[in-house]
């Protein structure tokens, strides 16, 4: 995958199977991952410590970012504009049904004005509900 391939070189990283393939399952995933899925999804076996560290890895450059749920539930997903991450106030969304975890593109939310010298490190804004495929399956009672 080019995307990925430029993506490696242009954060200064050498272009390892384990890295190229943890990308390739993160971006091809419509929903953030936690570690266990991730390494599920993938098609070799890499040791934990190698996954962990390279999660670590690209969290550190903005390449992928973190979402932590409740009970140390963390799913991980790609950044897709790594380039105003800083800026980048996107919106989580968790299915209460099938728990996936959603990046929520969409500009629905703006920039909170916070009081003066607060300054505001990241944002961790995440909606709870039922997700679309959720709604199509289940029953509509349940939402
Ligand atoms: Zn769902
Ligand atoms: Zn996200």
């Amino acid at each position: 995958m080019k995307e990925i391939a430029s993506l490696l070189v242009k954060k200064n990283l050498a272009k390892t199977p384990c890295r190229v393939e943890i990308l390739r399952t993160l971006i091809s995933s419509d929903t953030a991952l936690s570690e266990q899925e991730l390494r599920q999804k993938m098609t070799h076996d890499y040791d934990r410590t190698t996954v962990y560290r390279t999660l670590r890895n690209f969290l550190s450059l903005g390449i992928i970012h973190s979402v932590a749920l409740e009970g140390n539930d963390v799913r991980y997903a790609i950044t897709r504009n790594s380039e105003c991450n800083s800026e980048d106030v996107h919106v989580h969304f968790h299915c209460n049904k099938c728990t996936g975890v959603y990046c929520l593109e969409a500009d629905i939310f703006t920039k909170p004005v916070l009081p003066d010298r607060f300054s505001a490190a990241n944002f961790d804004l995440i909606i709870n509900g039922v997700c679309e495929k959720c709604h199509i399956s289940g029953n509509p009672h349940d939402s």
